[in-house]
């Protein structure tokens, strides 16, 4: 990402909603607006391959794998406006298993870029799904969009959920169940 480009598109943007870009309190906000932007979006310019490389151990067990409240921020692709709540992440190993930091990382990965809520459960739930050859993924983000909140609409209180189930959880109704139960939350 080119930051010197971004912070002149920022000041431009200054200009344009009727600020002075050359006022004190605004000198050095186009290249800190560049530099946030560089890191919000860094998932673009995240090497997959080499994030999942350390991340996956072999481990003999069938039990089902919860990670809960995993943060998550992210950027709404249709007003660039935060969205950030929690992921809950579940899957059952057929001999290997994730990192749990590494699960983390993965969700920031996908998190950092401009998203829809419902893509990134999803991307989330093939990706595990995908590198560890899981017999089934559960995963389920619950977040607040600031778009929401902060204008149109205004809902300060609405929780967006969503939820991506693959592989056993999709055909098992007891192991979604598992999942839903283990995570401490059930939305129908
Ligand atoms: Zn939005």
């Amino acid at each position: 990402m080119n930051q010197d480009r971004v912070a002149a598109l920022v000041r431009e943007l200054l200009t344009e909603i009727g600020e002075d870009p050359q006022r004190e309190g605004l000198l050095k906000t186009p290249q800190r607006v560049a530099a946030a932007f560089d890191f919000l979006t860094s998932g673009y310019r995240t090497d997959l391959a080499r994030l999942i490389n350390g991340a996956i151990f072999t481990q003999q067990t069938n039990s089902m794998v919860i990670v809960k409240n995993i943060e998550v921020y992210s950027l709404c692709e249709h007003h660039m406006l935060p969205f950030f709540g929690r992921c809950h992440i579940g899957y059952l190993p057929t001999g290997k298993v994730f990192g749990v930091s590494k699960l983390a990382r993965l969700v920031d990965m996908y998190a950092r870029r401009l998203q829809l809520q419902e893509r990134l459960t999803e991307q989330i739930s093939k990706e595990i799904m995908d590198s560890i050859g899981a017999s089934g993924v559960g995963v389920m983000i619950e977040a607040r969009h600031l778009c929401m909140m902060m204008r149109g609409v205004e809902k300060q209180n609405s929780m967006m959920v969503t939820s991506s189930v693959l592989g056993t959880f999709r055909e098992s109704s007891a192991t979604r169940e598992e999942f839903l139960a283990l995570i401490g939350t059930r939305h129908e």
